[in-house]
């Protein structure tokens, strides 16, 4: 054996032991409530899929036709020759849907995380200052740190601090980044205080609404939630999550979209994604829009849940959104936990740092429209009786 993999060896084993190992399971049906994952069939709480739309047979048969005319890829990037027009119809509609400021423009990407790269390294280099809460996605963070600007990190929500920060800051450009709905926690971002704090100090406001597009602000996402809009808002929003199909899309002044399209790396040397990916989301914005019903099945099945979990041994964050965490603290407790759930037919993931901080390692739970009542119930049943043999 080399050194070189002996020591990558030494390392995984190290993970093992603090808890940390991942692994995968590997699932062998549509998304949705029930899965069959590893031959067996589970109920199934750990999807972003909030609407319950990645295996709606509407979306399934606009991502055949949009094969059937387009092809399965792309062929290049969207600036040599990939853009294709369902592309472009779906800009434009999602530019409307979620108009972060009058006549907006909106940007499709591959995905949520090269969509971040793009905007905080198109806005913001060396000399610049980005300002991000500390439970801000992974990727938002990684987007600072390829930006080349300062990266300095407030804690949770503490936003004194940040206009502290904001004040101190000597840096000739200020952009303030944030998740609109935490995405290990639930809760939602003060963005309208964030506005001001970024109308004070000159700054830009990035607003990754991965968990609250299409499911916050009557499907609008979290400005419409807050009634937000503003020229200095850049907003992202993904298509794999509540939008049930992949990729994702910024939506901001025509200026800052012309700068992305031309300047970021990772729009211009990326394949575009397939066509008939946009296909399937023209029909599933067409449901958002539609079936507001879905989302008040959601806050329903959210309430249910909550109104159980207080009488549970963990403690439950305060979020009016579809990820409901349980804190856990310690990882082999938190795996303890999701192990016997599994067992008993629940999947449950366990989260464990880095992906959140130390000694909150917990259960993320999250609600779908594709969720019934009993499913929900079932869950309080079985996570009582784990918790009880705690
Ligand atoms: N931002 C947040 C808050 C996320 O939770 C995620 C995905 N987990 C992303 C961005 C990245 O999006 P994608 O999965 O489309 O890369």
């Amino acid at each position: 054996m080399t050194r070189l993999i002996a020591e990558l060896d030494v390392a995984l084993s190290a993970r093992a032991s603090a808890g940390l190992a991942r692994r995968r399971r590997t699932v062998d049906s549509p998304q949705g409530a029930r899965l069959a994952v590893d031959g067996r069939e589970v109920l199934h709480f750990g999807s972003n899929d909030y609407l319950g739309l990645a295996a709606d047979p509407r979306l399934i048969a606009a991502a055949e036709r949009g094969a059937a005319r387009f092809g399965v890829g792309a062929g290049a990037s969207h600036l040599i020759s990939g853009h294709f027009s369902a592309h472009e119809a779906l800009e434009r509609e999602l530019a409307d849907w979620v108009a972060p400021c009058a006549a907006a423009r909106a940007l499709l990407f591959s995905t949520g995380y090269l969509a971040n790269l793009a905007i905080v390294s198109a806005l913001c280099g060396r000399g610049d200052a980005v300002f991000g809460d500390r439970l801000n996605h992974a990727c938002l963070n990684d987007a600072a740190l390829l930006s080349r600007a300062q990266f300095i990190r407030y804690r949770h929500g503490d936003l004194a601090e940040l206009s502290r920060s904001l004040a101190g800051s000597r840096a000739k450009r200020k952009l303030i980044s944030t998740d609109a709905v935490f995405s290990m926690d639930g809760d939602i971002a003060p963005l309208p205080r964030l506005l001001e704090l970024s109308d004070m100090h000159d700054a830009w406001l990035v607003v990754d609404d991965a968990h609250g597009f299409a499911v916050t602000g009557d499907g609008h996402g979290t400005l419409s939630h807050f009634g937000l809009r503003s020229e200095r808002i850049v907003y992202m929003g993904t298509l794999g999550k509540a939008a049930g199909v992949a990729g994702a899309f910024v939506a901001a002044h025509p200026a800052v979209i012309e700068t992305l399209l031309q300047t970021a790396r990772s729009y211009i040397f990326t394949t575009a994604s397939p066509p008939l990916l946009a296909c399937a989301l023209q029909e599933s914005l067409a449901i958002i829009r539609g079936e507001p019903e879905r989302r008040e099945r959601l806050l329903a099945l959210i309430d249910r849940f909550r109104a159980g979990a207080a009488r549970l041994p963990w403690r439950v964050l305060p979020s009016e959104t579809p990820i409901q965490p349980l804190i856990v603290g310690e990882n082999a407790e938190a795996l303890r936990v999701s192990e016997a759930l599994w067992q008993r037919g629940f999947w449950v993931p366990a989260i464990r740092p880095p992906t959140v901080p130390r000694g909150s390692a917990r259960l993320r739970i999250t609600l779908t429209a594709a969720h019934t009542e009993a499913n929900v119930d079932a869950l309080l049943a079985v996570l009582s009786e784990v918790g009880e043999a705690k």
